[in-house]
């Protein structure tokens, strides 16, 4: 499964634009409850205005909270910000550590949040145990855990480590544009001959291709061996949660 996950998306890439560790940090505490897109929209700028550890420490909060306000929760944001910020000047001066005990240390540094700086920012493979690697990895019944440190651990074992980045984005990306939440397009996916959960979603082509998305839906379909003119325009253009 694996290795038809890295057939299928190898566009697969971590869908927050950044530019190093800090920025890198900074949007995946934005992410919490909010789409990739949107943090895409609202960084820029916000990178632009603070562009160090320094900056976000001294930022006027009423300031910061406007620019991060798209994003949802932007007053727990903005404090979580704040104090990585201060944390940061304080320990590191100014730098991101690179490993793990430390980051999970930082305010607004979760153990997902983590994993993503050391694979994307530092190159340290790091399995990302976000709401989709959970949900997919139990339908496939590579672990039957819950808890997200032991999935992590569950999936590391089964994986070869120097993978383990990539292995993320790739169940992550599947987990947006074909196995979703409530209606996984079970007939249009490539995983389908290997997956025990087939039959979660529809199976019937027709049905099934109506529920890819994104700009790759069409090529989605032809790696299931659907025709692409099956998918509908509105697939291709849908948003990618
Ligand atoms: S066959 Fe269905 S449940 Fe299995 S990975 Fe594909 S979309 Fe998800």
């Amino acid at each position: 499964m694996a290795r038809l996950l890295a057939q299928t998306h190898p566009d697969a890439h971590c869908e927050l634009d950044h530019d190093g560790p800090l920025q890198l940090a900074v949007a995946t505490i934005l992410s919490a409850q909010c789409t990739d897109k949107r943090v895409n929209e609202v960084t820029p700028k916000l990178f632009a205005r603070y562009p160090t550890a320094a900056d976000y420490a001294a930022a006027d909060r009423a300031e910061l909270e406007e620019l991060i306000r798209p994003t949802g929760f932007f007053r727990n944001k903005a404090s979580s910000l704040i104090r990585l910020g201060q944390a940061l000047t304080e320990r590191y001066a100014g730098a991101v550590p690179r490993r793990l005990p430390q980051l999970v240390e930082l305010p607004g540094i979760g153990r997902k949040t983590a994993n993503v700086i050391l694979g994307n920012a530092f190159d340290v493979p790091g399995i990302t145990v976000d709401t989709h690697f959970q949900r997919l990895v139990r339908r496939w019944a590579w672990t039957d855990e819950s808890d997200p440190v032991k999935i992590e651990h569950a999936v590391g074992a089964m994986i070869e480590r120097r993978d383990w980045t990539m292995l993320s984005h790739r169940v992550i990306f599947h987990g947006r544009r074909v196995c979703h939440a409530r209606r996984p397009a079970c007939g249009a996916c490539t995983l389908a001959p290997l997956c025990p959960a087939y039959g979660t979603g529809p199976t019937a082509a027709a049905e099934a291709v109506k529920l890819l998305k994104g700009p790759r839906a069409r090529e989605l379909a032809e790696q299931a061996g659907i025709p692409a003119d099956l998918v509908p325009a509105a697939a291709v253009a849908a948003e990618v949660p």
